[in-house]
């Protein structure tokens, strides 16, 4: 049996609706994958769930007059059916405001506190003097002291991603009323990155399959590890598990701290929800498992040094030492797979001025496929994208259209015409023999770069077998083979073997329309499964409602292998599969849509 893989995606943050850049960054690598791991035979659990606290969750849900949790309640809901909606298989999608979430988080929390790698500090922590209140980090905005962008937050720089201090900018002032904070003393708990320098030296060392620029970015900031807040003057999150702070109502573990657990819990919510409390730990304890880590390039460092600090920490491994916690020693990252950003006009989607494009308007006037086959080919996998419609239009309509959709049409059309079924092919010839031991030799190759995470060659070469097999067809012609019908099925039945093929190669990228060709084709019964979204109770708090999603993936016939096409199945006549797009689409984009310059 192949190694078991947990899939962690990236948890998108519930304050409002998600656009494409996000599902470009964690969503649909981490889809193509998982989907290629099932096919291949592995066994896979994939999870994530919708990040729920912090500060601007409070403060959009003052913005909407409504409590912090009607506000994540609203937004989970609407990101889960976005994300439903383009077919990402996730085994479970959850929350991080859920009693199980607490729970662990809490959990993990004593094991790091038992170990030593958990310090309580007084620090400076801001706030507004107008008002009286916490001025949390990202709030603050200054000029960065290391780089001198000036337009740095007081968490982290976006130009040179460093994590910051609010205290250290220069020039720091309030992004609400522009008012320059005060800085007052207040104590807070801080994870011990320093005690982790030589296990995190350790662990990246031993990771030199990663992608180039994560494992450098990781490794640069090795020699600088400083004492990390933990935990915020905030009420909405999840409370401290320690005497003298349970019972503080203004005392909350720090939203990245929580959320970044979410990983484990989520999978223990999951085993839960099968009714084997156990099963989550085949994908974390058991030392064969594989854990692959999806996100946008923002967040590496949470995944790469702090998420590894953390299990290091559990575990009783870190420079420290200790023993493990309640959950056993946990699994590291096999590997972080970052995404760089989808931008529109070269800079990134806002939805403060206005440029953005968000999943639902895209799902509900595209469909789900022309998406995931844009963001696979085309998307920012290894270097920021602009995301143009042109392109968008370009690739829809010549390479999903007229090279894709006009393969598979036309060859079930000739079928379906003269056959009826699948035709019986006789004697091979050469020209035969060669297109079907590319399409057979297209698993090795293509499987081979969606294993690491390589999905525009992935998706090329998959592209490479459609091509060869359009030109088969071109060259061959069946349609002059009236006097010839030995010779006209063979190639009909060489060139259906090959739709065969190539669909199995696009599953993991056109689920949906791999389900049709699988129907067309004359199959039955679940090809390539959806996840579905449900509303389930709590398993802790009883009357809370979460919506979820979840999906039986284990059914689903697609298999990662050259299936033969069975002869005699009777065909119909194929309906189109992919729509064309206006060539002036491209132009301006759907009327719905921001005014790209
Ligand atoms: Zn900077």
């Amino acid at each position: 049996m192949s190694n078991p893989v947990l899939t962690a995606v990236a948890w998108p943050y519930a304050n409002g609706p998600r656009h494409i850049g996000h599902v470009s960054g964690f969503g649909v690598p981490s889809d193509v994958f998982s989907r290629y791991m099932r096919m291949a035979g592995h066994k896979v659990l994939m999870v994530s769930g919708t990040d729920e606290h912090g500060t601007p969750i409070q403060v959009q849900a003052d913005k909407e007059n409504a409590t912090p949790q009607q506000t994540v309640d609203k937004y989970s809901r609407q990101i889960g059916g976005d994300l439903q909606g383009l077919g990402l298989s996730y085994d479970l999608f959850t929350r991080t405001t859920t009693g199980n979430h607490y729970k662990v988080v809490q959990d993990l929390f004593k094991a790091l506190w038992r170990n030593g790698y958990v310090i309580p500090k007084t620090q400076l922590g801001a706030i507004s003097p107008s008002t009286g209140r916490t001025l949390p980090d990202r709030y603050i905005e200054g000029t960065c002291p290391i780089c001198g962008y000036e337009s740095a937050r007081g968490d982290q720089c976006d130009n040179c991603g460093n994590q910051l201090d609010p205290a250290d900018l220069k020039n720091p002032r309030s992004k609400i009323n522009g008012e320059t904070p005060e800085f007052v003393e207040t104590e807070h708990l801080f994870l011990d990155l320093p005690s982790f320098a030589g296990s995190l030296g350790t662990y990246l060392q031993s990771r030199q399959d990663w992608r180039p620029n994560v494992l450098k970015f990781s490794q640069n900031l090795l020699g600088d590890l400083k004492p990390r807040a933990i935990t915020r003057d905030l009420d909405w999150g999840v409370p401290i598990p320690l005497d003298g702070w349970s019972d503080r109502p203004m005392k909350r573990f720090y939203v990245w701290f929580d959320a970044v657990i979410g990983y484990l819990s989520a999978s223990v919510e999951w085993a839960r929800r099968t009714g084997d409390d156990d099963a989550w730990q085949e994908f974390w304890t058991n030392p064969d498992a594989q854990g692959y880590y999806f996100m946008g390039k923002d967040n590496i460092v949470f995944h790469s040094l702090i998420w590894p600090s953390l299990l290091l920490g559990q575990n009783g491994a870190g420079d420290k030492g200790g023993e493990p916690g309640s959950f056993g020693t946990l699994n590291l990252p096999t590997e972080v797979v970052s995404s760089e950003f989808l931008k529109m006009s070269g800079a990134k989607f806002s939805t403060s001025r206005g440029t953005v494009i968000y999943v639902h308007d895209f799902l509900r006037e595209f469909g789900p496929d022309s998406l995931r086959y844009f963001i696979s080919v085309a998307g920012p996998e290894t270097q920021d994208v602009d995301f143009t419609w042109e392109e968008f239009v370009r690739r829809t309509n010549f390479e999903l259209a007229n090279e894709w959709g006009n393969l598979v049409n036309r060859s079930i059309s000739m079928a379906h015409k003269n056959v009826g079924a699948i035709p019986n092919p006789t004697a091979l010839t050469d020209d035969d023999e060669t297109l079907k031991a590319l399409s057979r030799g297209a698993f090795t190759v293509v499987g081979d770069h969606l294993r690491s995470s390589r999905f525009k060659q992935a998706a090329s070469e998959a592209m490479r077998v459609v091509s060869a097999a359009n030109k088969y067809i071109s060259d061959q012609e069946p349609w002059k083979r009236k006097d010839d019908v030995a010779r006209r099925d063979t190639i009909l039945h060489t060139a259906l073997q090959v739709v065969q093929d190539a669909n199995t190669l696009l599953t993991p990228f056109l689920p949906h329309a791999s389900q049709k060709i699988h129907e067309a084709l004359g199959g039955t019964g679940v090809w390539a499964a959806q996840p579905e979204q449900r509303d389930v109770e709590d398993l802790d708090v009883p009357g809370q409602i979460n919506p979820i999603l979840t999906g039986d993936y284990a059914g689903e016939q697609a298999t990662w292998s050259s299936t033969p096409i069975e002869v005699g199945r009777p065909l119909d006549k194929p309906s189109p599969l992919f729509t064309k797009l206006d060539p002036k689409l491209g132009e301006t984009g759907p009327e719905w849509a921001p005014v790209v310059s």
